[in-house]
């Protein structure tokens, strides 16, 4: 029941580089990791010297990538970017890397999914812009070494836990990504509807913002759907009313829960009497891979006290029978 659209993996739209904030200054929230990139920048600045790799970790369409190329901007260098599943072997990563200009930034996505062979690569060129090539085969074979410019590396993974320990290491910043809270989606939901010509009264920017799951991807995604209804079935303008009826419409709940979430709840309320249960099991009965669960639906469901992870397995907290409207089976409530 849920529009699929609604999911936080990154479409077509996300590259609407309109909405996207351009500097440091103009990027809402995130107060810690923001004040901290701006001494790394300004430091590196004033050394002339490449920034220090940098890990942003946290849950999809937060801001990493929007973080990576603001950086590479306030530096001045290029950006240049790609993902781990996407380098397949040690020279397609070879190549990225000597192609970098001095000070440039390198953004790798999905960096807890390198290939062993290309994280091996990876290691001298951090740590001393150095590159260690075979070349031929056999007995002929022999390593050339190869000079970097020196770069910055920025990574970035929705599983930090699956980092191996010697990548994690290596990097001198890791900075961990926060969901957003209602007030700063609600400037970002603001702005944006300025930019988009559907300029939203102030109850309705801010329901848009309460339901957007505390991630501004998904906050573009519902103003834009709501933009819509507001044209065609409004007068272009986004107020509450509006606002509430369109997200009711499109399956988005009073906390922000999509189809998908409220499948996650009622398996574990309906078929494990609130939990616990494995993820494995959970994975198996809503057909949605493990990491799909981990990644995507679980952080905000933990994040809003709607769900327990225990060594047994996923529980219903209180919070999550209210939201559905069922009583707890006896044992859970207290
Ligand atoms: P991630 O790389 O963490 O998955 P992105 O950087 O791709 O997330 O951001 C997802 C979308 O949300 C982009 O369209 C981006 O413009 C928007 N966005 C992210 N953070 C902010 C912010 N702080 N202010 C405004 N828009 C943001």
């Amino acid at each position: 029941d849920a529009d699929p659209t609604l999911r936080p993996e990154p479409l077509p739209e996300d590259n609407d580089r309109a909405l996207r904030p351009q500097g440091l200054g103009e990027f809402i929230g995130q107060a810690e990791a923001r004040a901290n990139l701006r001494v790394f920048i300004e430091s590196a600045r004033r050394r002339g010297e490449a920034m220090d790799h940098t890990l942003f970790h946290g849950p999809p369409g937060l801001g990493k990538t929007t973080l990576a190329q603001i950086v590479a901007r306030e530096l001045g260098v290029n950006f240049r970017m790609t993902s781990g599943p996407v380098l397949a072997k040690a020279g397609d990563l070879a190549a990225i890397l000597t192609n970098l200009e001095a000070r440039d930034v390198l953004f790798i996505d999905e960096i807890h999914r390198l290939n062993p062979a290309v994280e091996e690569v990876l290691y001298p060129a951090m740590e001393d812009f150095e590159l260690d090539l075979v070349i031929g085969e056999g007995p002929a074979a022999r390593t050339v070494r190869i000079e970097l410019q020196p770069f910055t590396l920025v990574g970035a993974t929705t599983r930090m836990g699956l980092l191996t320990t010697p990548l994690r290491d290596r990097f001198g910043i890791p900075t961990r990504l926060q969901f957003y809270t209602i007030d700063e989606l609600f400037e970002i939901v603001s702005r944006n509807a300025r930019k988009l010509g559907a300029p939203a009264d102030d109850a309705g920017a801010r329901e848009i913002a309460r339901r957007a799951r505390g991630t501004p991807r998904i906050a573009g995604r519902l103003l834009r759907r709501v933009v819509d209804f507001a044209v065609v079935e409004g007068d272009g303008t986004i107020t509450r009313e509006l606002a509430d009826g369109a997200l009711t419409r499109l399956g988005v709940d009073q906390l922000g829960l999509d189809g998908a979430d409220r499948r996650y709840l009622r398996l574990v309320a309906e078929n494990y009497g609130g939990g616990p249960v494995g993820i494995e099991t959970m994975s198996a009965a809503l057909s949605e891979s493990r990491d799909a669960l981990e990644e995507v639906i679980e952080p905000y469901l933990l994040q809003q006290g709607l769900i327990q992870r225990t060594p047994r397995g996923r529980m219903l907290a209180q919070k999550a029978w209210t939201h559905l409207g069922i009583a707890p089976p006896k044992s859970q409530s207290d």
